[in-house]
């Protein structure tokens, strides 16, 4: 038998970036070869082995053919007699379909080294429009690889957007889809996944609520880049930028999905976006069926994103109740977050992407003053439903002093 190192490792390796897993293909073997050597038999679907000592995947030479609909509709093939072009050639990319032996040579029957210096993210074969999965992982793989320059080609972006016309896509399970979504939103460049699927046609599919921001106008003193769909791919770049969390990142994509709802009169202002936002934000949350804190951070953004805003100038009492309503007492970490997607929010704006962001600050030390009135610091005699109404009226007075604070510091 032989064995090979093949797809992401091979890739990785030879442009240089860092990688984190090995896959290696075996030819000439049969599954009780593989077991008698003591590799460890995984998955139902594929012959695939763990190696007993380096739990690295080791998998069969296969072939596959369409048999149904969807990501699930494939038979495999695999036998002794299939050869690694064989098995490469039934791979995504052609950057993604070479192989590497024990001495370091290079198996690359179909162009990946050509494709990798030309940038390119090339299919191997018309068996791509097979696995609707692939639009996703192009997608995902064009924002990873963007700062080096690659781009799809356009053969390839032709059989993504006959993939997304078929209907396929909608075969795909919600967890698949969540799943690549959100590896693709930890990319530096997360907002090309985004534009990837809308180039092909696939965002309509998948996402007809990020869509359907496309071509909606804001105004243009608020808004320089004046569409909506642009300022949230420019909001999501800012939350790349700062590093955010996978939940940060992902309330940043949704946050303004209230603003494809404004009636056309009303154009270009957005009254009440944020209210229209919540049935369409909950609506993409329970179909992916993202984790709960996930989807509280997103309604909590899209419903608060312009009071935090205008912290700077709201009275105590009402910087304290948009606190509360975050969860401020129990979930600190949530408001953290959340002022975290709204300051992309802020600079996800054309010409304003370096903008101040003061309120970020103020919101986090508004945070922290509430947090350090404790119940255990009244005057024993307080007692009941008194504490309650005392710890408010405290945690008040003290957002006030706040304000004094720093509009003092301003005039200064
Ligand atoms: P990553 O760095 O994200 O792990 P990868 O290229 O290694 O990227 P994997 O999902 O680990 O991606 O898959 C390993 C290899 O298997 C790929 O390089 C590709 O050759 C092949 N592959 C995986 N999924 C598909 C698919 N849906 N269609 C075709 N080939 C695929
Ligand atoms: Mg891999």
């Amino acid at each position: 038998m032989q064995v090979y190192l093949v797809g992401g490792a091979v890739r990785d390796r030879l442009l240089g970036h860092p990688y984190h897993e090995k896959d290696y293909v075996v030819v000439g073997a049969t599954p009780q070869q593989m077991l008698a050597q003591g590799f460890q038999p995984v998955g139902k679907d594929f012959p695939v082995f763990l190696h007993p000592e380096t739990k690295d995947e080791y998998a069969l030479a296969r072939t596959e053919r369409k048999s149904g609909h969807g990501y699930h509709g494939f038979e495999f093939y695999t036998g002794a007699s299939v050869t690694l072009e064989q098995d490469l050639i039934r791979r995504d990319l052609t950057i993604n379909a070479m192989a590497l032996d024990d001495d370091g040579t290079l198996y690359d029957p179909y162009g990946g080294q050509q494709d990798l210096a030309q940038r390119l993210l090339r299919h191997v074969s018309d068996a791509f429009a097979e696995d609707p999965l692939r639009v996703l992982r192009i997608a995902r793989f064009a924002a990873r690889y963007k700062a080096l320059g690659f781009k799809v080609a356009d053969e390839t972006l032709q059989l993504m957007k006959q993939l997304a016309q078929s209907g396929e896509l909608e075969a795909l399970t919600p967890e698949r889809v969540w799943k690549e979504t959100s590896r693709a939103l930890m990319e530096d460049h997360a907002d090309e996944y985004f534009e990837v699927l809308r180039a092909c046609g696939a965002l309509k599919v998948l996402f007809p609520e990020l869509d359907a921001l496309y071509g909606v106008p804001q105004r243009p003193e608020y808004h320089p880049e004046i569409d909506c769909g642009i300022h949230t791919m420019m909001s999501l770049q800012q939350a790349c930028r700062g590093n955010y969390s996978l939940d940060v990142r992902f309330a940043v994509l949704l946050h303004d999905l209230g603003k494809a709802l404004t009636p056309k009169e009303e154009l270009p202002r957005h009254i009440m976006h944020e209210q229209r936002g919540l049935q369409p934000v909950t609506e993409v949350c329970e179909r992916m069926r993202v984790p709960t804190h996930t989807k509280q951070l997103a309604l909590a953004v899209c419903k608060e994103h312009l009071k935090c805003h205008q912290a700077l100038t709201l009275k105590p009492g009402t910087l304290w109740r948009l606190l509360q309503r975050l969860d401020v007492l129990r979930r600190p970490e949530r408001v953290e977050a959340f002022i975290q997607a709204c300051e992309c929010d802020s600079r996800g704006r054309l010409g304003l992407e370096n903008r101040e962001y003061p309120q970020a600050q103020y919101v986090l030390d508004a945070m922290q003053v509430v947090r350090s009135i404790k119940a255990q610091d009244l005057p024993p005699d307080i007692q009941g439903p008194d504490i309650g109404e005392m710890l408010i009226e405290k945690r008040i007075k003290a957002l006030s002093a706040l304000k004094q604070a720093f509009e003092l510091q301003q005039t200064i």
